[in-house]
């Protein structure tokens, strides 16, 4: 398979398809590559990239920076987080110079904090208290005003857009996930060791499939893509052909 059509100028591009601003879902286990796939289709049709794990990780760096009890797995907590996410604004912008699509939590651009291992190890169990999921949820809706959008996520085909026009269900052998990860971590110059990087893995997928609250599911008209032995050029243009063959509804 040839990355050729990754290169197609948007005008060619959009002629081929037959929806002019679809809402792409693309879901999966952690460190599949979802993001980097979905930024790349986001630049060749000319629509809006959202990255909604970055918005989970605000939320938990937030509450480890401001020290707010959050339960672990298997604890439950009464408390009330609404106050607590009324003090949280999330927005995200294009930088011009580089046109990335980058998040801001309170006017703050969090890219490097947010990557952080204790952010890593902390957001599943922030991201499954029920308060927190309802405003994600509710924002990242809000962020589909009609042009079209790519957002990736663990719930976006089955909770925050359930008609997207495309879903994509992206998975991996976990070993070339962890192996992945590791590598990007130590190239980000992240000191870290490969048995930390495959149990934050193994847990995140273990927490993330069996929260209460819109878990992490393959939705029943996704398409699988397991990219274990794709390259990049290969998993764009697996997506860009099912984008191609779009039908309005
Ligand atoms: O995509 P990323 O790996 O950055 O996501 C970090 C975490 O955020 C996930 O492990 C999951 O706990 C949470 N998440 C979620 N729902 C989403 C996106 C991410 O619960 N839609």
């Amino acid at each position: 398979m040839s990355g050729r059509a990754i290169c197609l100028p948007l005008q060619r591009m959009s002629s081929l398809m037959s929806l002019e601003h679809p809402v792409i879902a693309i879901d999966g286990y952690s460190s599949c590559g979802k993001s980097t796939v979905a930024k790349s289709l986001a630049k060749v049709l000319g629509i809006r990239y959202i990255d909604s794990g970055a918005m989970y990780r605000a939320v938990t760096w937030y509450f480890l920076e401001n020290k707010i009890y959050f339960p672990l797995a298997g604890e439950h907590s009464d408390l009330d987080y609404r106050p607590t996410l009324d003090q949280i604004h999330i927005h995200f912008e294009v930088n011009a110079a580089t046109g990335e699509s980058e998040m801001f939590l309170n006017g703050h651009n969090l890219k490097k904090e947010i990557r952080s291992m204790e952010v890593s190890d902390n957001v599943s169990h922030v991201s499954a208290i029920k308060e927190v999921r309802k405003r994600m949820v509710s924002l990242q809706q809000q962020m589909n005003t009609g042009a079209g959008l790519v957002m990736d996520g663990r719930d976006i085909g089955t909770t925050v857009f359930p008609n997207a026009d495309l879903k994509i269900f992206m998975t991996a052998d976990p070993e070339i996930r962890a192996m992945r990860r590791y590598r990007e971590m130590l190239s980000a110059g992240v000191e870290v060791s490969l048995d930390d990087v495959r149990n934050n893995i193994n847990s995140r997928d273990y927490e993330d499939t069996h929260r209460e609250e819109s878990p992490l599911r393959m939705a029943p008209d996704a398409v699988v893509l397991d990219n274990s032995h794709l390259n990049f050029d290969e998993q764009v243009e697996f997506v860009l052909e099912r984008i191609r063959n779009l039908r309005p509804a």
